[in-house]
């Protein structure tokens, strides 16, 4: 089978799920954006994606995620960074993405602001929300008790615009209580910032639990491209 066909039946394996889960859910395919995570892909996927209609790609190193970005130029992508981002590395990677999901410190505003203001066009950021029970050895992302002071440090930064939040639901727990408490603290931003209102939730593994929590962002890699060449 040819990889662009390969892709295809991935795409579409996704679309008809995200679709069931919707319907299941109450709720419109259109409410939610599908960003594909081609991270350790090469470029020639993301191109073939392209082709068969993704606007969105994920990407979460920043090395690999600008230089796709500059070989695929010509396309009329979406670039979505949902790395971890070191603060020496912010500016740059707010010069190609257009969005940003994983905000989850302050000391990373100044960089994303300066970035997006020498681009000369606003990046949408999420901040990224820690799901984990307190004290786990945990991912990424801010306690949601920290999230408000982060949104604010946001709201006063030039050049950014707050589009909502983002997560990873714990490993091997059941991601419906902790994708539900991420859509508590969703509502709590949107009172903050009427205009955020991006759930970035919900991966190959666990998209349907996703949607059912109101997600509308779902990043999703290996049921798409199949499986990364190591497990990141
Ligand atoms: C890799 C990655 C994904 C996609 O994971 P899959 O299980 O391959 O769908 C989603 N979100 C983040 C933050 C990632 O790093």
């Amino acid at each position: 089978m040819s990889r662009r066909q390969e892709l295809a039946d991935g795409l579409e394996r996704v679309r008809a799920r995200i679709d069931a889960a919707c319907a299941g859910a109450g709720r419109s395919a259109e409410e939610v954006t599908l960003v594909v995570v081609t991270k350790f892909f090469p470029a020639s996927d993301v191109r073939l994606l392209a082709e068969l209609g993704v606007r969105h790609v994920g990407e979460n190193r920043h090395q690999e995620a600008e230089a796709k970005a500059a070989e695929l130029g010509d396309l009329d992508l979406a670039w979505h960074y949902i790395g971890g981002l070191q603060s020496n590395k912010a500016a740059a990677v707010a010069r190609y993405a257009d969005a940003v999901h994983s905000l989850d410190r302050a000391k990373l505003v100044t960089g994303l602001s300066r970035g997006a203001r020498e681009r000369g066009r606003d990046l949408d950021v999420l901040v990224q929300v820690s799901l984990d029970p307190p004290g786990a050895e945990g991912r990424a992302g801010v306690e949601p008790a920290d999230v408000p002071e982060l949104v604010e440090r946001v709201q006063q930064a030039d050049g950014l615009r707050l589009r909502g939040v983002m997560a990873v639901a714990p490993l091997g727990a059941d991601p419906d209580p902790a994708f539900a408490r991420l859509a508590e603290v969703a509502a709590d931003v949107r009172r903050l910032e009427p205009a955020a209102d991006w759930v970035s939730a919900g991966m190959s593994g666990d998209l349907e639990h996703a949607v059912r929590h109101g997600a509308t962002h779902l990043r999703v890699g290996s049921a798409v491209l199949g499986p990364r060449p190591s497990n990141q």
